[in-house]
């Protein structure tokens, strides 16, 4: 089956990792911060703390921001249901706005009109690798005084009225599963520009163990001594992993310029074909294509889905509303919520991106298409 998304790995990778693996420090070590000034490249600058998933990343984020019971926190139901499972562990309610009906991306009238006096973060989600409106949600997030989040699991490596995602907001989360533009196995990481909330979030990261004897509340015990002043958990990238990071950072260049190749590709393919829509980008927007989503009209998206899969294609559906959830469901959230999202959903189906994709591949996915619509 070809997959809809797949990592890119060389033996320059596997080299990195096979060389950590044969010196001292398989995690705690040099490479964490040698990824993470890595990344930072990409961010604008803005310092990074890597973690060990997408998921990770969210839970320190909302941690770092302070978010627990009896506050809100706004986001899109497009979205991967970790954007708000996180957000619910941490004992706030999740309020979902509706999207915008071409990017698929938080509307930020709607994260108005859902903001309350308990709201204490916004989080934008940059489907599919194309930004979400990072003016308008700042404006809104700082008229209630909320933090704003970018889950950029879709959007390293994009720009947003010229400034990199990683520079947006106030925490930025980026996830490295195999799938993801770049890949680490499994990680994360989240951009903080504020360093007393990157000092929380690395604290979180790491049980929220204080050694600095400055901090401590009992600094006389001795060298060996360690506090924790508030729990974290133990959410640290090894440097195994964070080699390959730095290894699949250097290539993300490339990465991006193939899959914006593919794209275009994709958009010349697929042109004036019968009951369907390609993804659009707004003129301010540079993305970096994680996912290629279009949309299938007329009530055929199943269809499409089942007899592409069939013919051995492995397009996928991102997402169901998040709070279609069960999950959500018991917990009162009903359907019709966010029409838009719902609507997008119905007929929303990833093409397969990603760098390794062929061109000889792509015909094919385009031809299987046509020939189903048709
Ligand atoms: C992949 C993804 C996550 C979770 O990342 P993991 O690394 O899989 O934990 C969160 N949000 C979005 C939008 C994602 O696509």
């Amino acid at each position: 089956m070809l997959p809809y998304g797949r990592q890119s790995v060389t033996e320059e990778d596997v080299e990195a990792v096979a060389a950590v693996l044969r010196g001292d420090w398989l995690t705690t070590g040099p490479a964490v911060a040698a990824f993470e000034e890595e990344l930072a490249l990409w961010t604008g600058g803005v310092p990074c703390v890597s973690v060990t998933s997408g998921t990770a990343a969210l839970h320190v984020a909302y941690s770092a921001a302070g978010i627990g019971p009896g506050d809100e926190v706004v986001t899109s139901p497009i979205t991967f249901v970790a954007t708000a499972s996180t957000a619910h562990l941490l004992g706030a309610r999740v309020v979902f706005a509706d999207v915008e009906p071409d990017t698929a991306n938080l509307d930020p009238a709607a994260a108005r009109a859902a903001m309350t006096s308990r709201t204490r973060a916004v989080t934008a989600v940059d489907y599919a690798g194309h930004p979400a409106e990072y003016d308008e949600l700042r404006a809104v997030a700082d008229a209630a005084g909320a933090v704003l989040v970018a889950d950029a699991a879709h959007s390293i490596g994009s720009a947003y009225r010229g400034r990199p995602v990683g520079s947006l907001a106030d925490l930025t989360t980026f996830s490295f599963f195999p799938t993801k533009t770049v890949t680490t196995a499994e990680g994360g990481a989240v951009a903080v520009p504020d360093p007393a909330r990157r000092a929380r979030a690395a604290a979180f990261r790491n049980h929220g163990l204080v050694r600095d004897p400055a901090r401590q509340r009992e600094p006389g015990h001795g060298g060996w001594h360690q506090e924790v002043h508030e729990f974290g958990l133990n959410y640290r990238l090894p440097d195994v992993l964070c080699a390959l990071g730095v290894s699949q950072l250097r290539r993300l260049a490339a990465f991006r310029s193939r899959r914006a190749a593919l794209a275009a590709r994709y958009g010349t393919l697929l042109s004036g074909l019968p009951g369907l829509s390609l993804p659009v980008r707004r003129a301010h927007a540079d993305p970096a294509w994680h996912l290629y989503p279009v949309r299938v009209h007329d009530g055929r998206r199943r269809e499409v889905y089942d007899r592409l899969r069939a013919a051995g294609i492995g397009v996928q559906v991102n997402y169901v509303p998040a709070y279609w959830h069960p999950a959500f469901e018991d917990l009162g959230y009903r359907r019709g919520m966010c029409p838009g999202a719902e609507s997008y959903y119905a007929e929303q189906l990833s093409l397969p991106l990603f760098p390794g994709l062929t061109e000889a591949q792509q015909d094919h996915v385009a031809e299987s298409l046509a020939t189903v619509l048709r």
